[in-house]
C-alpha cells in the first residue's frame, strides 16, 4: 500500500500550490531558446495543454530575461496562466538585477547552488538571487545537480571524510554532499529573509539508486515541498522507465511533492511527451487521475490479425481527444476503465471489471464483439462498424455516468 505522504509546507507558485495537502504537481521544461518569444510561447502552451502544471524556462542572457515578460503577456492573453520558472546558471545576480519585468513575470526562481558562482563570488551571488526573490515576494527552488555539485563544499566533505578513522566509501559522501548542499542552501537563504514556505528543494542525480537515497535522506531531514526527477534521464524506453523506477519508489513511499521526468526528445519529437509521463505515474500509481484507463492486452496468437492493434489504438486516441470536452463537461470521467481485449480467454473477465470493455474474436472464434458495462453484458457487435459502435457506446457511457458539471 502506498505510504502517507510526507508531510511539506505548502508552497504557492502563482496559480499552484506544491506541498501541504496539494495533489502531487506535474512539471516540464522548454527546450527552445527563450529568446525566441514565438516559439516558446507555443511550446509552454503545447507543454500547459499537455498537462503541465508548472514550465520551467533557461533564462542564460539578457535576450532570454527580456523575452521572458513578453511571453508571460502573451500566454495570458491566450487564456494559458501556467506558472514560468526561471532557470538560472552562473550570471542568475546579474540577470535579475538588469531585468526587473523578467524578476516579476517568473513565477519562482530555480537557483543551483553549484552554479552560482566560485570561491568568493558564491556567498554574495547567491544573497543577490535571493534578495531579488525576496523583494519580489517570489519562491525559489534550490534545485542541485550532481554534474554541477558545488566543487568547494564536495572537496571539503571529501577531505573530512578521508581523515575519519574508518572513512565512508566516496558514493556515500558524494550523496550526503548533494543533499547537504540543497539544505545548506536553504537555511542560507532563510537567514537572507527568505520565508520557510518558499522554498522548494531538488537535489537530482543520474542513478535510480543514488536518486532513491538522496530524497530519502532529504525526506527525513527537512519538510520543504520535494521536487523529485531523475537529471539526464535519456531517450525513448531507458528514460522513460529508469525515471519511473525512481519516482515511482520515492512516491510509493510517500516522498515527493512535484515531479518531472527529463526526457531527451527524439530529433523533432514532442516535447510533451515528459508531461504525458508524468501523468501516467502518477496515475498508474493511483495518486491522481487525469485520463480514462485503456486497459488492452497485449494480443498473442489468437489475435494474428491486426484489427485488435487497431481497436485499441483508435479507443486510446479517441479518449485521449475527447477528454478535454470530458474535463470540462463530466465530473469524474478521467476515473474511468475501459477495457479492450483480444479474445474469449481474458477479454469477458477484464471487461467486467472495466466500466465498459469489449472482448473481440481470436482467431477461429465467432465473429461477434460482446460489450460489458459495470460488470454485466449489453449487447453485442459485429460487422465492419464495430470501432466506431464501441466508440458511441463509451461517449453514452460517459454522458450517462459523469453528468453535465452545472454552470
Ligand atoms: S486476452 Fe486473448 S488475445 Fe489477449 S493476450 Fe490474452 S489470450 Fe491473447
Amino acid at each position: 500500500m502506498i505510504a502517507t505522504r510526507r508531510k511539506a509546507v505548502a508552497v504557492r507558485i502563482g496559480t499552484v500550490t506544491v506541498g501541504g495537502a496539494a495533489p502531487i504537481v506535474v512539471q516540464s521544461m522548454t527546450n527552445t531558446d527563450t529568446a525566441d518569444v514565438e516559439s516558446t510561447t507555443r511550446q509552454i502552451r503545447e507543454l500547459a495543454e499537455a498537462g503541465s502544471e508548472i514550465v520551467r524556462v533557461t533564462v542564460n542572457n539578457d535576450e532570454s530575461a527580456a523575452a521572458v515578460p513578453l511571453i508571460r503577456d502573451r500566454l495570458l492573453a491566450a487564456d494559458c496562466d501556467v506558472p514560468l520558472i526561471g532557470d538560472f546558471h552562473f550570471n542568475g545576480h546579474k540577470l535579475l538585477a538588469a531585468n526587473p519585468a523578467c524578476a516579476e513575470a517568473l513565477a519562482k526562481y530555480r537557483i543551483n547552488p553549484g552554479n552560482v558562482g566560485r570561491g568568493s563570488k558564491r556567498d554574495p551571488q547567491f544573497a543577490a538571487m535571493i534578495e531579488t526573490a525576496c523583494r519580489y515576494r517570489k519562491p525559489v527552488r534550490i534545485g542541485v545537480n550532481w554534474g554541477s555539485l558545488d566543487q568547494d563544499l564536495l572537496t571539503r566533505m571529501m577531505d573530512e571524510n578521508s581523515r575519519l578513522p574508518e572513512p565512508q566509501d566516496a558514493l556515500e559522501v558524494l550523496r550526503e554532499a548533494t543533499v547537504v548542499s540543497a539544505l545548506a542552501s536553504a537555511a542560507r537563504a532563510e537567514e537572507l529573509g527568505l520565508a520557510h514556505d518558499a522554498i522548494v528543494i531538488s537535489s537530482k542525480v543520474s542513478g535510480v539508486q543514488d536518486l532513491i537515497a538522496i530524497y530519502r535522506s532529504l525526506a527525513a531531514r527537512c519538510d520543504y515541498p520535494l521536487h523529485l526527477g531523475l537529471t539526464e534521464a535519456g531517450m525513448g524506453p531507458k528514460g522513460i522507465v529508469s525515471s519511473t523506477a525512481a519516482i515511482s519508489v520515492l512516491l510509493q513511499e510517500g516522498i515527493g511533492d512535484t515531479i518531472r521526468v527529463s526526457l531527451t526528445p527524439e530529433p523533432g519529437g514532442d516535447r510533451s511527451q515528459e508531461v504525458r509521463v508524468c501523468q501516467e505515474i502518477l496515475q498508474s500509481l493511483g495518486l491522481r487521475a487525469f485520463m480514462p484507463r485503456v486497459v488492452a492486452c497485449p494480443g498473442c496468437g489468437r489475435t494474428t490479425s491486426s484489427y485488435f492493434q487497431e481497436l485499441a489504438q483508435s479507443i486510446q486516441e479517441h479518449v485521449r481527444r475527447r477528454m478535454p470536452e470530458w474535463q470540462q463537461n463530466h465530473v469524474g470521467a478521467e476515473t474511468m476503465t475501459v477495457a479492450v481485449m483480444g479474445c474469449v480467454v481474458n477479454g469477458p473477465g477484464e471487461s467486467k471489471h472495466a466500466n465498459i470493455g469489449i472482448s473481440l474474436p481470436g482467431t477461429g472464434e465467432r465473429p461477434v464483439a460482446p460489450v460489458y458495462e459495470d460488470g454485466e453484458k449489453t449487447v453485442t457487435l459485429r460487422g465492419e462498424r464495430i470501432a466506431e459502435e464501441f466508440q458511441e457506446l463509451v461517449e453514452r457511457y460517459v454522458a450517462r455516468h459523469y453528468p453535465r458539471r452545472e454552470a
